[in-house]
């Protein structure tokens, strides 16, 4: 006889289907993956830690960016992507030539 439970917040009002990304099937929203592909439907926002659903691309709280686009990290690093580039091109070529030395030593030893 214990009715005095604490009362859940119920979310029928914010019941909500949730769309997945993936296969644009409507989810029900107490469902934290896709029933249909069984792909994520939220994502956590790195910055404040709110959960937002994978369709939206910015978190519904702070207005930060969820989803980590490659291009613009180029954009972002820009001349520093190009140095890194320039970097491994040089340390590539470095390599080859200490290669070459150590192979015309080889030959020049024989
Ligand atoms: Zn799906
Ligand atoms: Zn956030």
């Amino acid at each position: 006889m214990s009715e005095d439970l604490p009362a859940k917040p119920r979310q029928s009002e914010s019941s909500k289907a949730t769309l997945c990304v993936k296969c644009e099937h409507l989810c029900p929203p107490e469902l934290e993956r896709c029933d249909r592909c069984g792909a994520h439907l939220f994502i956590v926002c790195a910055h404040c830690g709110h959960k937002n659903a994978r369709v939206i691309s910015r978190c519904e709280k702070c207005k930060h960016r969820l989803h980590k686009s490659v291009k613009d990290r180029v954009k972002r690093a820009g001349a520093g992507s190009l140095n890194l580039l320039y970097l491994a091109g040089a340390i590539l070529v470095v390599l080859v030539s200490v290669g070459l030395i150590i192979w015309l030593a080889d030959i020049r030893l024989w």
